[in-house]
């Protein structure tokens, strides 16, 4: 930022002497940072630029599902850098292929999409659903109805596609063509299909909206409505996906197909990935030149897609993580089963909430002052995304500082 030529004393710019700050990010505003700088990641473990350690129990939110630098997804990793980095997708790329067959082996999927995070991810879904009714079915149908407190990301599309007002506050005009209802309300939901509704889109677990997992009637519900009206079910499995939930996909827990289906968090071990995965009938909707990626599936992402889904699926990490959570959700009813300020404990597998009586932002910082990382989803709820290889120790240990922590908040209010 100072250039030399600034004409200030001691190297400070102009701003930040009129700030009286000692520096000014050159970074926009759009996060609100906790005061850590993590700089090393092993497992489940973090370390600020302090030396000091961190439990973590949020992973990048649901990213580090292997936890930090995990061996056999560094080893590729390694292997490809000093092999190739890079080809356009107007060639064939061996190792998307290879992601893709792993992928559809292994879910209700035939062909995959590849790209570069999860709102992309999404925008693939919402344009396939969109060009399917379009170009195949050719009845027009552009309209995707989606839930009140869902997420689905952050371009014009997915936030509009998003339930929550806070997220397109200042960027209107939105696209049309969305719509959302109150979750598990059939009434609402049947009277907002029409003629133009192509798509019903949701999560299987609300995450960023409170830790929510859908009912399953709900579920049938829409299944039922889908199969009536010719609509495309997509699952945004973002969060959800790659074994978090106890499946490597939370629609599995409902027995269901969806006809898309989106994945990004947890797919890459921490590289940026996305994919829509989709049933074969969708495949000529897709044709060639109607949608594309730079970066979707280069060598290197695909490298730590390979190796990260062989280590879930070949290690039946899913299972773990229902195994796991049934102990953590275990722990935290016993341990609060005498606090007034808990209010619920929530989730499916390793995404898990905790509902509060108050709002929990203070009780994040006091968790990252005894070492333990957790997030919030919404004001009042904590939510805990452990790696799938958490153990009964770390579990233990991050039971107790959360609750020592909310008593000595209980205690301060007294
Ligand atoms: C994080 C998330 C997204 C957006 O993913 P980005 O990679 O941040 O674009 C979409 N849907 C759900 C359910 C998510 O959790």
């Amino acid at each position: 930022m100072a250039n030399g030529h600034n004409g200030t004393a001691g190297g400070a710019t102009v701003k930040e002497m009129a700030a009286g700050q000692a520096q000014e990010s050159a970074l926009f505003p759009t996060y609100a940072r906790y005061p850590l700088s993590l700089v090393k990641g092993e497992g489940s473990w973090l370390w600020d630029d302090q030396g000091k350690r961190y439990l973590d129990f949020m992973c990048g939110l649901a990213v580090t599902n292997l936890g930090h630098a995990p061996k056999a997804v560094a080893e590729r990793l390694k292997q490809q850098i000093d092999t190739l980095w890079h080809v356009s997708n107007l060639f064939h790329i061996p190792g998307q292929e290879q992601a893709a067959q792993l992928l559809t082996a292994n879910s209700c999927a035939d062909a995959v999409f590849f790209c570069n995070s999860g709102a992309e991810a999404n925008e693939a879904a919402i344009k396939l659903a969109r060009r399917y009714h379009q170009k195949v079915k050719q009845d027009g149908r552009y309209e995707v109805i989606t839930f009140t407190q869902s997420f689905h990301g952050r371009t014009l599309a997915t936030l509009t596609a998003t339930g929550q007002d806070k997220v397109k506050e200042g960027f209107l005009p939105l696209p049309a063509g969305f719509k959302s209802v109150p979750l598990h309300d059939k009434a609402a939901l049947k009277a907002a299909v029409s003629d133009v509704t192509a798509a019903i889109m949701l999560e299987m677990v609300q995450a960023e909206g409170g830790v929510y997992p859908v009912e399953a009637d709900f579920v049938d519900y829409i299944v039922e409505l889908c199969r009536e009206h010719g609509l495309l079910l997509i699952i945004d499995e973002i969060q959800t996906g790659m074994g978090r939930t106890g499946k490597l996909f939370a629609h599995e827990h409902y027995g269901i197909e969806p006809d898309i289906f989106t994945i990004a968090k947890g797919v890459g071990s921490g590289f940026s990935v996305g994919a829509m995965l989709g049933k074969g009938y969708l495949r000529e909707a897709f044709t060639a030149g109607s949608h594309g990626s730079t970066f979707g599936g280069t060598p290197l992402a695909m490298a730590a897609v390979n190796a990260t889904v062989e280590v879930i699926v070949g290690e039946n990490l899913a299972a773990r993580a229902a195994e796991m959570g049934e102990y953590f959700m275990e722990r935290l009813n016993s341990r609060f089963a005498n606090m007034p300020f808990v209010k619920e404990v929530r989730g499916k597998g390793l995404l898990i909430g905790v509902e509060c009586a108050e709002p929990v932002g203070e009780l994040v910082l006091a968790g990252q002052e005894k070492g333990l990382l957790f997030v919030t989803a919404g004001p009042n709820v904590i939510r805990f995304l452990p790696n799938l290889y958490v153990t009964k120790e770390e579990i233990d240990m991050a039971v107790g500082i959360v609750a020592e922590v909310i008593e000595a908040h209980t205690a301060a209010e007294k």
